[in-house]
């Protein structure tokens, strides 16, 4: 069990009466339950645990690492992570670690585990149990990373953080869950992902933050889009398209999306729905924002999208092999037709 901060171990500051990350000593104590497994549970605690909205890549490689470090040593992982940007350390990591083929889950909760009605003891025992169920071939059930909240496991880079406010926080539009979790844990076996588990665990640490966000919206203004396309060193943007990957056909924007392009940089075109996918050829203005060179990224998330350009790049890739990447598959985090 890593444990990174998040609500799940923060307890309220007297004097601002704000939430703050607390030690891991407070967290176990909270859990007695956690005695009561049938089988052993190690941990390791980050020093200076963080509300997630302060998370780096600095820190996605610290979890790698750990992993990395006890990959032979343990069943599986659980991750216990502050839940506003969950879906992108699990994005990041399911692209990290290479040839994962053990179950790294990640759980947290809405109301600190100190609190009487809290969703943290449920979450991290149900995140244990999962990381220590096997098939029947004693194989790790989930090979993958993953999110573990209230009823549902879902596929880390296919989840969103959908509501500030329910047990259920987390959704995935655009695949099924991974497992349901009820009396008993009913996991979707055909949507499991099931990589070639001969290969050893690659980690790759370096991630390039030299990506941004475009999101579209009636009243762009030029200037604006023009400044960020040309911010000294960017590599890559994911356009937060409207519909079905529709966008302005104003003369000045396909031209700016033009000009970006012929500089090398990748525009990946992602949907602002939370549910389906990028359709470039349904719409005359789809098609004209495919001809300025933008890539369709189908129906991934924007989380998965903007770790995944970090990734690409970070490995060295040039713009054509992340301009190609983007439109495919790594670790199941975006649908393809065959
Ligand atoms: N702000 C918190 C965090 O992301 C929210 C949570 O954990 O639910 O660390």
């Amino acid at each position: 069990m890593i444990y990174t901060g998040g609500t799940i171990g923060m307890i309220e500051n007297v004097k601002t009466g704000a939430l703050e990350p607390f030690n891991f000593e407070h967290l176990l104590m909270n859990v007695p339950k956690l005695k009561m497994l049938d089988f052993t549970v190690d941990n390791f605690a980050f020093s200076h645990p963080v509300d997630s909205s302060e998370m780096t890549p600095q820190h996605w490689c610290d979890i790698a690492k750990v992993i990395e470090d006890n990959y032979n040593d343990y069943d599986g992982f659980v991750v216990l992570h502050g839940t506003d940007t969950m879906a992108y350390t699990a994005s990041a990591l399911s692209y990290m670690l290479e040839n994962l083929a053990k179950p790294v889950i990640i759980t947290g909760s809405q109301l600190p585990i100190g609190e009487v009605r809290t969703d943290g003891e449920e979450n991290l025992i149900t995140a244990l149990h999962i990381a220590a169920t096997k098939d029947k071939d004693g194989k790790p059930m989930v090979r993958e990373v993953a999110i573990l909240f209230d009823d549902y496991l879902w596929r880390g880079n296919r989840s969103t953080k959908h509501s500030s406010d329910n047990f259920n926080a987390f959704q995935s539009n655009n695949y099924p869950p991974l497992a349901r979790i009820g009396l008993s844990i009913t996991f979707n076996k055909d949507a499991l992902l099931r990589p070639d588990d001969s290969k050893p665990l690659n980690v790759q640490y370096n991630m390039d933050c030299s990506v941004s966000y475009l999101n579209l919206f009636p009243g762009i203004n030029e200037t604006i889009v023009r400044h960020l396309l040309s911010a000294p060193g960017l590599k890559g943007v994911v356009l937060r398209t409207f519909g079905a990957g529709n966008g302005p056909n104003y003369p000045w924007f396909i031209q700016a999306m033009k000009e970006a392009v012929n500089r090398g940089i990748v525009i990946a075109n992602v949907t602002q729905c939370g549910n389906g996918s990028v359709m470039p050829n349904l719409y005359a203005n789809g098609q004209e924002l495919a001809k300025s060179g933008i890539v369709a990224a189908n129906d991934i998330t924007s989380e998965a999208a903007v770790t995944k350009l970090m990734y690409l790049f970070g490995k060295g890739l040039n713009y054509k092999q992340v301009a190609d990447a983007m439109q495919k598959s790594i670790c199941g985090e975006i649908t393809v037709e065959e």
